[in-house]
């Protein structure tokens, strides 16, 4: 067994443990279909423009449950479309059942449990720290039987805040009593989860790249999270190099 001194392991979970991005581009293609058909020809480049820069100033407000995601989704919609056509509630609503299709599609990567049982077997505490709503979040992790295989699950919407906020770390890490420096995140987003980690005061960060995440191996990430100090000193230096 690897000799690990971390007392917790918080996760990210969309992307991380599951693959979100090819559900997410099954959503996009089936919603594209649905849109076509009210836009001018040419016009779909600019709505997924719209729509998506809504969703990057916006999600912070469904995310924390400011705003419902039924709400949010129907607002998305009507500004994305807005240039050309008010949507009706039936396209509104077959948009909306693209997105829930995306939560009821994902599926955890490869060898994601026996990562979290050699973890937990170790005696290491595991956690998962995510940014979204927590009835689609939550229904995730209980579908994929992550609920059961993890001692914490914190959404953004339980906090109030969301990643990178340090508070979204700090409530998970204390419902697991650890001290911030005894724990490591593992997380796709380098803003988000290595950075919002290392910020919040986390011992160490393992950056799991896109579109595949080859050390979710057992071995693999044990390995890495036994070496994550030097790990973590090439990612300071990367900051630095970039800042
Ligand atoms: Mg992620």
């Amino acid at each position: 067994m690897t000799d690990l001194s971390w007392k917790a392991v918080l996760f990210d979970l969309d992307d991380t443990l599951i693959d979100y991005s090819s559900a997410a581009a099954v959503e996009h293609e089936s919603a594209g279909r649905l849109i076509q058909p009210h836009l001018p020809t040419g016009a779909m480049p600019e709505f997924w423009k719209r729509f998506h820069g809504h969703l990057a100033r916006h999600h912070a407000e469904v995310d924390t449950g400011r705003v419902t995601v039924d709400d949010y989704r129907e607002r998305r919609l009507r500004h994305a479309l807005k240039p050309w056509c008010e949507p009706s509630p039936e396209l509104a609503a077959a948009v909306a059942s693209c997105a829930d299709a995306t939560a009821a599609r994902v599926e955890l990567h490869q060898g994601v449990m026996g990562v979290l049982r050699s973890l937990r077997s170790a005696g290491v505490l595991v956690g998962i720290i995510t940014n979204g709503p927590e009835g689609i979040q939550n229904g995730k992790c209980a579908r994929l039987g992550l609920t059961a295989a993890v001692d914490t699950v914190v959404t953004s919407q339980d906090v109030g805040r969301t990643k990178p906020d340090a508070a979204v770390f700090h409530t998970a890490l204390e419902r697991l009593h650890t001290l911030p420096r005894q724990a490591v995140v593992v997380g796709d987003s380098w803003e988000n989860d290595v950075m919002g980690g290392l910020r919040a005061g986390l011992g160490a960060a393992v950056h799991i790249r896109r579109p595949n995440t080859p050390v979710l191996t057992a071995p693999g990430l044990l390995g890495r999270l036994a070496h994550v100090d030097r790990e973590l000193l090439g990612m300071l230096e990367v900051r630095h190099g970039g800042s």
